[in-house]
């Protein structure tokens, strides 16, 4: 009998008011259908609104040392629950369970983090300049914080904004993206059990245009952390611009690995395989360019295309899978259309092109790990974001060169070069346009630690991870304090 979800409102698991559900199903099988789960409406969102209020009024009370025990208890049910929760993973989005046991893995990390957080939160002392008078400021939650996410990390990228926005003070609404619904529920299971106060978070599931859009236009959710693409992330940013709201944006990439002469081919190689096709290329910092200097060019792309097309496509719940599916038909189909473009463009294909559709894999969206050489910067298989299993050979001669053709996207997520030169590496810092550089490793590998986030059109100024995400979710207040007992005036009596 096929499951059907709820939605999480004023501390209850409740019915979507529209009365209407979606399939939620297995994209490497598709006649595998996980369960229903609610097409909300606005009146749903009106509801999480109300409810998050009063979530937020109790729990911006709460001691901060005592929300990140909630926290402490989350992160300690997600190790618990790691198997379960990422083979629930892979049968809803794809990615293989080695994968998915990572996505939980961050949401674990992230979850202590932001436990012992709770001990910090610092705010600022500092001397007034007058006498008896003293001065400081601190940091206060929001309010209700509104979460939409992508499908592509479905337990990490929540967890990144729900776990600071929940140890700050912040109530949370959360919109998980339509394809991977089910780890949303999970998640909120595991923070409903943790103890955290039932209205502090609330699980609305729907289409982004529907109710996602109800949350982003409502005055009384002051905070919306997003992470999409670049083109929804366009339109909730003029809506936020237009009604004053605090927005942080995470939004997509074009990332390059560059591999100099002198590198470790052998490593560059791992790395690139990696980088391009792990998450079938469904990473926001998927390296989805390479950028090669031409006296290893010829070497490398032989040796990578032959071990592209060696990679075996299957379920990732089978553990001989190394690449799982596509998220849906409309990503295969985009991603085919992009390889017809990168063809008509001139390029040269010497791995992959196609969907793959031999036995088993005919119910699902697998698409081949796919190169393209003798790629320009210019054309568009090397400027815009394609999203699935799809690299772009550019050929360079110096250094100066591949740091150019590396800038030369809109975008500025991730990025990376291999070099035995520390001279190179330290320029390739300094030059390149990015939110973050890896040296001699590929374009992922993002650690909680540390601040995650792009500039130019990936984002907008804020970071999540490490410290910094607390940027997002907190007010500074500063406090003045006069024990003079007189009439003192700043910039006056002094
Ligand atoms: P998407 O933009 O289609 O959807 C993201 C979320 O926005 C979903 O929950 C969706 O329902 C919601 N949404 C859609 N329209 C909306 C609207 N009008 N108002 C409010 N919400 C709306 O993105 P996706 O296909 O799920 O994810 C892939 C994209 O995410 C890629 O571009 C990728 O680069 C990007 N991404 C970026 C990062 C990062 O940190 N920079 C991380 C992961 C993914």
């Amino acid at each position: 009998m096929l499951e059907t979800f709820k939605n999480f409102i004023a501390g209850e698991w409740v019915a979507p008011t529209t009365g209407e559900y979606f399939d939620n199903r297995n994209p490497a099988d598709w006649n595998d259908v996980i369960g229903k789960f609610p097409r909300s409406g606005p009146a749903d969102m009106l509801k999480a609104i109300e409810s998050a209020k009063r979530g937020f009024a109790k729990w911006s009370k709460t001691p901060a040392p005592i929300r990140g025990q909630v926290l402490q208890r989350v992160g300690d049910l997600l190790v618990q629950r790691k198997d379960a929760m990422a083979k629930a993973m892979t049968r809803e989005m794809g990615k293989v369970l080695a994968e998915t046991r990572g996505d939980v893995q961050e949401g674990i990390d992230t979850a202590y983090y932001a436990a012992t957080e709770g001990r910090r939160l610092f705010g600022r002392t500092v001397p007034s300049e007058l006498r008896n008078k003293w001065a400081m400021s601190y940091r206060r939650p929001i309010g209700i914080a509104g979460l939409i996410t992508p499908f592509n990390f479905p337990l990490a990228i929540p967890t990144w904004k729900m776990f600071p926005a929940l140890l700050c003070g912040n109530a949370v609404i959360f919109k998980p993206a339509e394809d991977v619904p089910h780890t949303g529920h999970l998640l909120v299971e595991v923070l409903i059990e943790a103890g955290l106060p039932p209205e502090v978070v609330q699980l609305v599931h729907g289409q982004g245009s529907v109710v996602g859009r109800a949350m982003v236009e409502h005055r009384d959710v002051p905070v919306i952390s997003f992470t999409g693409s670049t083109e929804t992330g366009s339109i909730i940013g003029a809506t936020c611009g237009k009604m004053h709201k605090r927005l942080s944006l995470e939004m997509g990439g074009k990332n390059a690995m560059i591999v100099m002469g002198d590198a470790d081919l052998d490593l560059a190689l791992d790395g690139v395989l990696w980088g391009a096709f792990g998450t079938t290329g469904q990473r926001c910092t998927a390296t989805s360019r390479l950028i090669v200097m031409k006296q290893v060019h010829d070497e490398m792309v032989r040796r990578l295309s032959e071990r592209a097309s060696k990679l075996r496509l299957g379920d990732g719940l089978d553990p001989a899978t190394e690449v799982g599916p596509l998220v849906n038909r409309a990503q295969r189909d985009k991603v085919h259309s992009y390889v017809e473009i990168g063809k008509k463009e001139g390029a040269k294909l010497v791995a992959g092109g196609s969907p793959a559709e031999e036995g088993p894999l005919r119910e699902g969206n697998f698409y081949r790990p796919t190169i393209f050489d003798g790629v320009e910067p210019t054309m568009r298989i090397a400027v815009e974001e394609i999203f699935g299993p799809v690299l772009s050979v550019v050929t360079v001669s110096s250094l100066e060169e591949a740091i150019q053709v590396q800038n030369s996207t809109p975008y500025g997520l991730s990025s990376s070069i291999y070099t035995r030169d520390v001279n190179r590496a330290m320029r390739a810092i300094r030059d390149i346009e990015a939110g973050i550089t890896y040296v001699n490793g590929p374009t992922i590998g993002a650690e909680v630690q540390l601040p995650f986030g792009g500039v130019k059109e990936t984002g907008n100024g804020h970071r999540e991870g490490g410290p910094t995400v607390i940027d997002a979710f907190t007010e500074w207040k500063s406090v003045y304090i006069d024990y003079s007992g007189k009439l003192q005036k700043a910039q006056i009596d002094r």
